[in-house]
């Protein structure tokens, strides 16, 4: 849970969400590229297998998605996914 504590931390100072406004789009609206930490440990994305997880938060009309490192995100708990992904909602959709 610490883990994830940060990772709400890091998010704030530097978002690690990039979106599509339309999720028929190929390239997206906002990219925050990969100078952004793996949300799990912290490290740098731009280091390793990456994985990129697609999210679509129920009510918003963007689709968004992060990076994560490929083994990090495969080691996370469900419970751990969920509330990293429950921040996004909480961050960007109540807005
Ligand atoms: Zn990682």
């Amino acid at each position: 849970m610490k883990v994830i504590k940060e990772a709400q931390e890091v998010q704030m100072q530097d978002t690690i969400f990039g979106y599509f406004d339309n999720p028929a789009d190929r390239v997206p609206d906002f990219d925050p590229g990969l100078s952004m930490a793996c949300p799990f440990c912290l490290q740098s994305i731009a280091k390793g297998a990456l994985k990129t997880i697609s999210l679509m938060p129920i009510g918003g009309s963007r689709s968004y998605f992060y990076r994560a490192h490929k083994g990090c995100y495969e080691q996370a708990t469900p419970a751990d996914t969920n509330k990293l992904e429950s921040s996004l909602i909480d961050a960007v959709v109540v807005k």
